[in-house]
C-alpha cells in the first residue's frame, strides 16, 4: 500500500532498508512522523495528509514493520540505539542540514524519546511532539520513585499502570505473541480496532499487519526490561516537546506524565477526551496542534502560544460556538473559552454587542475570534450560519447553546404569542443548535461536546415561571436524550442549570398579564434581587468548562440550584408546596 500522493525512497541503515514517504513541499519545515506498535507508517495517513498543505511531511516504516525489511537475527535488532541510527539516516536523507520536528505515537513517541533526549542527535530535532508514548528512561525513574517512597497514592500508581500493560507482559513470551498475530489475532485485529478502539474502518490497518506484529515484538524484548531496570539519568529532552494525552488511553496511565517538566523543561501540555490510537480517531485536532506547535517553534518562540487560562491544555486551538454571546453568561463562556486558547465564535442577535464579545475575546487570548449576528429562533438563518460556520472556520469542537430570553406571569395570562417567543428561542433555538451543529461533529466522526444552557427551573416547579419552566425543562430532557445517543460517537453533551446569576435577563425578561408600567417596575425589582443575589456569570462559565472537561451530565450552578436539584429527587412534596407560594414581585 502506497500513500496517496507520496513519494517514495528507501534509506538503508545498518543492515535494513526503510520504506520512506513524503508528502508536501520540500521548501517548507520538515515534520517526521514515527508510528507505534502494532503499525506501520500509514497510521498517519489521515495527519499526514492534513500536514502536507503547510509542511514537508516525512513517514517512515519502523524496520522490521511495513514494507521496510527486519535486521537478521531480529533479537538485537530492535533496540533504542538502532532506531536512533534508522531515525538519523531518515532525517539526513530527506532534510539534510535543517532539523526536523518530529511526531511519534506508541512506540513511535518512545523511540522517539529516545532520539530527542541522546547527545548524537541535538542539534537535528527543532520539536517534538508525542502521543501515547513515555520515555523508558522516565518510567523506569517513575517506577523507582513510587518503590523507593511509596505512599498509598503512588503505589494505587504503580498497581493501576502495572494492570493497564498487561500485554507488556505477554508480549515478553517467546513464540506466543507471534503465532497470535500471524493466526486468529492478525485477522480479528482490525474488528477489534474497531469495537473497542473505535477507529474508523477503511485501507487502515494494512495488510502487513500480522508481520508487523510479530517483528514488533522485539521492540519490547529489546529495550523494555533492561531501561526499566537502569534508566539513563541524563535522559533531558534538548528540544521543545508537545506532550498530547488521551485521556481514555487503555495502555497508559496520566500519572505516567506528573512531573514530565523535569526532563522536558520547554513542555507544552495537551490533554484530549479519546482512546489510543488518536493518529486515526482525531487527525484533525493532531494536525492542528502539531501545526501550531512546529510554526511556534519556527518563529523562534520556545513553546507553542501558550494560553493561561484554565484548561488550555484542553482547549488550546479548538473551535467553540457560544449562542446569546453577546451579554452575560454567553460573553462569560466566550471569554473563559478565549483565555484558554479556543478560537471562539461568538453568536449573538444582537450584531453590536456580539462583535465587542469577539474583540474582548481577542483581547484574552483567543488566537481567532468572529462575531456572528444570527437569531438563533429562525430555521434558516441557522441553516445559514452552521454552512458558513464549517466553510469558514471548521467543525465545531465545543458548542454552547445558551440563548434564552425570560418569561415570567401565571400560566393564565401567558398569551399563545408568550408561549411561542420563549419556546422559540429557548427550545427551538438549542433543537436548531444541537441538530444543525450535532451533525456536523457527528460526520465528522472526531467527538465534540455540546452543552445547553438549561436552567434551575427545569425542575423546580412555580406558579411564576411556568412558560420558561417548561422550555428549560425540555432543554434538559433534549440534552439527556441526546447525550445517550451520541454518547458513541464521542460526543458529550451537558445541561447547566443555574440558579440566579447577575445578568441582563431580568431587564429584558417579560412578565405576562401586567401593563408596560407594572412590567418595568416588576423587572426593576427583579434585576435588584438578583443584584442583591450578585452571582457573577463568570462562575458559571467556569463551571461550562468544567462540565466539557468533565463530561458531566446535568450542571446544577449556585447553592440554590444544587439545592434545588436535591430537593427534586429527595423531596419532591416540599417542592410542591414551595411552588404554590405566592411570588415576591
Ligand atoms: P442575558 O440577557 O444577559 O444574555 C442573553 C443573550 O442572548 C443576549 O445577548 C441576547 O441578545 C441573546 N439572545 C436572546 N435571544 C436571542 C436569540 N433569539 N438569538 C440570538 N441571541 C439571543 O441573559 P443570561 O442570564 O446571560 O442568559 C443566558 C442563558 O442562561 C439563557 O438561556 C437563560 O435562560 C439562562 N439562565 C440564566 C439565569 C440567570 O439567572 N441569569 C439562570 C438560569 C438560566
Amino acid at each position: 500500500m502506497t500513500l496517496q500522493g507520496a513519494r517514495e525512497r528507501w534509506v538503508r541503515t545498518g543492515g535494513v532498508e526503510l520504506c520512506v514517504a513524503e508528502l508536501g513541499d520540500t521548501a517548507q519545515p520538515t515534520v517526521v512522523l514515527v508510528h507505534g506498535y502494532p503499525d506501520s507508517k500509514e497510521v498517519w495517513s489521515e495527519v499526514a495528509a492534513r500536514l502536507a498543505e503547510h509542511f514537508h511531511v516525512v513517514l517512515y516504516d519502523v524496520r522490521g514493520h511495513g514494507r521496510s525489511t527486519a535486521p537478521e537475527p531480529l533479537r538485537g535488532g530492535f533496540t533504542l540505539e538502532r532506531l536512533t541510527d534508522d531515525f538519523l539516516a531518515v532525517a539526513d536523507a530527506v532534510s539534510p542540514g535543517r532539523p526536523v520536528h518530529l511526531v511519534g505515537h506508541d512506540w513511535g513517541s518512545v523511540q522517539a524519546w529516545e532520539f530527542v533526549t541522546v547527545e548524537r542527535t541535538k542539534g537535528r530535532i527543532a520539536s517534538f511532539t508525542s502521543m501515547s508514548g513515555p520515555s523508558l528512561d522516565h518510567f523506569g525513574h517513575w517506577i523507582k520513585k513510587r518503590v523507593s517512597r511509596p505512599t498509598p497514592r503512588r503505589i494505587g500508581q504503580l498497581l493501576g499502570q502495572g494492570a493497564k500493560s498487561w500485554y507488556v507482559y505477554l508480549l515478553h513470551t517467546p513464540v506466543l505473541p507471534e503465532l497470535a498475530w500471524r493466526g486468529p489475532l492478525g485477522k480479528r485485529w482490525p474488528g477489534i480496532l474497531r469495537r473497542l478502539e473505535k477507529v474508523p474502518g477503511g485501507d487502515y490497518p494494512t495488510p502487513s499487519l500480522p508481520t508487523d506484529a510479530a517483528h514488533g515484538a522485539w521492540l519490547y524484548r529489546d529495550n523494555v526490561r533492561p531501561r526499566l531496570r537502569r534508566p539513563r539519568v541524563d535522559a533531558y529532552a534538548h528540544a521543545p516537546v508537545q506532550l498530547v494525552t488521551p485521556l481514555g488511553d487503555a495502555f497508559l496511565s496520566e500519572s505516567l506524565y506528573d512531573e514530565l517538566e523535569l526532563w522536558a523543561p520547554r513542555l507544552t501540555r495537551r490533554t484530549l477526551p479519546a482512546k489510543h490510537w488518536v493518529p486515526r480517531t482525531r487527525p484533525d485536532q493532531l494536525a492542528a496542534w502539531i501545526k501550531e506547535f512546529v510554526v511556534a517553534t519556527e518563529g523562534g518562540r520556545p513553546t507553542a502560544r501558550a494560553a493561561s487560562g484554565p484548561h488550555a491544555d484542553r482547549f488550546g486551538g479548538q473551535l467553540v460556538l457560544v449562542t446569546g454571546a453577546g451579554s452575560g453568561i454567553g460573553r462569560a463562556t466566550v471569554l473563559a473559552f478565549a483565555e484558554a486558547g479556543a478560537r471562539v465564535v461568538a453568536v449573538d442577535r444582537d450584531a453590536q454587542s456580539a462583535a465587542r464579545t469577539a474583540e474582548l475575546a481577542r483581547l484574552v487570548g483567543a488566537p481567532e475570534a468572529w462575531a456572528e449576528t444570527v437569531d438563533v429562533s429562525d430555521e434558516q438563518a441557522m441553516e445559514k450560519l452552521a454552512e458558513r460556520v464549517a466553510a469558514e472556520y471548521g467543525v465545531v469542537d465545543v458548542l454552547v447553546n445558551n440563548a434564552g430570553i425570560g418569561l415570567a406571569g401565571p400560566f393564565l395570562d401567558t398569551t399563545t404569542e408568550d408561549w411561542r417567543k420563549v419556546l422559540d428561542v429557548n427550545l427551538w433555538g438549542v433543537i436548531h443548535g444541537c441538530r444543525l451543529f450535532g451533525r456536523q461533529m457527528a460526520e465528522r466522526g472526531q467527538g465534540g461536546h455540546i452543552v445547553n444552557t438549561a436552567s434551575a427551573a427545569a425542575y423546580l416547579p412555580s406558579r411564576s415561571l411556568p412558560a420558561y419552566s417548561t422550555s428549560k425543562a425540555a432543554v434538559l430532557m433534549l440534552s439527556e436524550c441526546l447525550r445517550a445517543e451520541l454518547a458513541g460517537r464521542g460526543i458529550g453533551v451537558s445541561a447547566i442549570c443555574p440558579g440566579f446569576v447577575n445578568t441582563n435577563i431580568t431587564s429584558t425578561a417579560r412578565f405576562a398579564g401586567v401593563g408596560p408600567e407594572e412590567e418595568d417596575r416588576r423587572r426593576r425589582k427583579s434585576a435588584r434581587l438578583y443584584g442583591l443575589r450578585n452571582y457573577p456569570p463568570e462562575k458559571v462559565a467556569e463551571a461550562v468548562l468544567r462540565a466539557v472537561v468533565r463530561n458531566q451530565a446535568v450542571v446544577p450552578v449556585t447553592a440554590e440550584a444544587r439545592g434545588g436539584r436535591l430537593m427534586s429527587r429527595f423531596t419532591p412534596r416540599a417542592l410542591r408546596a414551595i411552588a404554590r407560594l405566592e411570588p415576591p414581585l
